[in-house]
């Protein structure tokens, strides 16, 4: 496993991550035997960053890690958590989360911990409820090592953020499609202005990287037949100089071992690679899918449409052009009650779409397209 040394922070850190927000399922819940197998196998290959947060999975994201981590030296991994921020009503909310977390996670203390997914509104909270001094409070007594936070958001409230409040590190949504198509790559250079780590999530962007359309991948298994197209996406990202850490979700063996191996050694994309990368975007940007990253943050919708899994079909009907596939997905498998149709368009769903979706108007075409095939 590739280690990089980061100067700003200190210390070495695997350039992989494994982030617990994806993990095997069964009936629902996490497949426990599964995902203890992946966590051994990621310790045994040198993959020892563990990212969670309290709505993963419902809240059994820590749990399934505070029943696996503690066989291991504490000091052999490190755990990384986030704040619920938007479940703080009051100043003592933030106790009271922390506790909890630490208590679901078994440990004495987080390596790096985070406020969740900031925005605007988020900062907002965080300056009412004096977030901000209670992160440098947990510091000081030892049960943060390190402060940062997730962000979902426009380039200037960004840069307030960084440039008001000194944080250790921040962890920004980066991947080769938002690079060239939304502001990934200026939210990445705020960070090196301020000489503030980055640290990457969603870099092969919730799944939508890691399979295309087989006209748009035959860019890369021309190029090379060997390497997976998620592992394209990965080296891309880790290539960046002022890159910490790769956050992946893996929810199987196959993608933590294909993950691993991209790191092992890790080989930094070529010339050519780019190249071919640039073509990619080409004709990713010709098929204009829904670009849902499946966060849920929109969820629960209060009319139960399941947007994420909507969008989910729509885009690998669009990267598949499989007609039987997308009617069986959506109109069959799908229920009724959570099918599109049920939108009542109250909005709730677009002011936290960190992609800034306007979800009641693609649910509407989605609806129209897939009834008329
Ligand atoms: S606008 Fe539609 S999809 Fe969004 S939350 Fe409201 S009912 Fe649900
Ligand atoms: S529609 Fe937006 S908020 Fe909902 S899952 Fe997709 S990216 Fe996340």
């Amino acid at each position: 496993m590739e280690k990089r040394y980061n100067k700003q922070l200190g210390i070495e850190l695997p350039l992989l991550a494994f982030g617990a927000m994806r993990l095997p399922k069964l009936d629902d819940k996490i497949d426990f035997d599964s995902a203890v197998e992946m966590v051994n196998y990621a310790m045994e290959n040198g993959l020892n960053y563990f990212d969670t947060a309290y709505p993963y999975h419902n809240g059994e994201s820590e749990t399934f890690l505070g029943k696996v981590l503690p066989k291991y030296e504490r000091s052999s991994y490190f755990l990384t958590d986030k704040m619920p921020i938007y479940n703080i009503k009051k100043e003592d909310d933030a106790e009271k989360y922390f506790n909890e977390q630490l208590e679901k996670c078994q440990t004495d203390y987080f390596d790096f911990y985070l406020l969740h997914a900031m925005n605007k509104d988020r900062v907002k909270i965080m300056e009412e409820f004096n977030l901000y001094d209670f992160l440098l409070k947990k510091k000081a007594e030892g049960k943060i090592k390190y402060i940062g936070f997730s962000f979902h958001d426009d380039n200037e409230t960004l840069e307030n953020l960084v440039s008001n409040y000194k944080w250790d590190f921040v962890q920004l949504q980066i991947n080769y499609y938002d690079w060239y198509e939304f502001e990934a790559k200026k939210q990445y250079e705020i960070l090196e202005k301020y000489n503030l780590p980055c640290f990457v999530m969603e870099p092969v962007r919730g799944g939508f990287l890691s399979s295309l359309a087989p006209n748009v991948e035959k860019h890369m298994t021309n190029y090379n037949k060997e390497a997976t197209i998620s592992s394209w996406a990965i080296r891309w990202v880790s290539s960046l100089p002022n890159i910490a850490v790769v956050l992946s979700g893996m929810s199987n063996m196959e993608q933590l071992k294909d993950n691993i191996s991209t790191m092992s050694p890790f080989n930094p994309i070529n010339e050519d690679e780019l190249k071919v990368i640039d073509t990619v975007v080409e004709e990713l940007r010709k098929i204009k899918p829904i670009p849902c990253t499946s966060c849920r943050y929109c969820m629960p919708c209060p009319a139960g449409v399941n947007i994420p899994g909507i969008f989910t079909i729509y885009n690998n009907y669009k990267k598949t052009e499989n007609i039987t596939y997308v009617k069986n997905s959506y109109l069959n498998n799908l229920q009724s009650t959570a099918q599109a149709h049920n939108c009542v368009k109250c909005g709730a769903c677009i002011s936290v779409c960190p992609q800034h979706i306007d979800i009641p108007t693609e649910l509407e075409k989605i609806d129209k397209e897939i009834k008329s095939l």
